[in-house]
């Protein structure tokens, strides 16, 4: 795949680049509705997507050799649903041909995350939903990767407590 095909598998969701939370003790993972400074809240994109890493040091650069050892992708997040095993789902650009689609359907944080300029401390703001499928979004493609090549299957998924946009 080449990069600006791999580049075109990102919907522009934009839940990747809210913050997250790691508990200490347990490992446990909590999304919040907090997102990165360098995104736009109303769009869902990035403010200066080609200085991102110079801006926002802990931003991860997306690879396939990186997925493995990532457990904090959403559940609709292409490269998630790709490394899976999964087809993409009908609301993504690459198969509705609209851009629109993603925040048609739910996935977009578009318009429902908190700027983090405004945010206080993360722990008031820890959210459910972007690490769920929306009901609008419907049943995702069947998996069909064997468990051991998923997303998630490795625990020694890097301890971040924050991690920034990572497309
Ligand atoms: S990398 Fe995944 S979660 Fe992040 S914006 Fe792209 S599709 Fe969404």
């Amino acid at each position: 795949m080449t990069r600006p095909e791999w580049e075109s598998l990102c919907d522009g969701c934009g839940r990747c680049c809210l913050h997250k939370l790691r508990e200490d003790d347990t490992g446990a993972l909590h999304f919040t509705e907090v997102a990165c400074r360098l995104l736009d809240t109303s769009t869902a994109r990035c403010a200066d997507y080609a200085n991102r890493r110079a801006r926002v040091p802990d931003c991860v650069k997306l690879s396939a050799g990186k997925l493995g050892r990532i457990d904090w992708l959403p559940p609709t997040c292409a490269y998630r649903l790709v490394a899976e095993g999964r087809d993409l789902p009908s609301w993504h650009p690459l198969v509705s041909g609209r851009a629109e689609t993603v925040r048609e359907a739910g996935v977009s944080v578009a318009g429902r995350c908190v700027a983090e300029r405004r945010a206080g401390p993360l722990e008031k703001h820890i959210a459910l939903w972007p690490g769920r499928v929306p009901k609008r979004a419907g049943p995702l493609p069947p998996a069909n990767a064997p468990p051991d090549a998923r997303p998630n299957a490795r625990p020694d998924a890097p301890p971040d407590a924050l991690q920034g946009p990572a497309a």
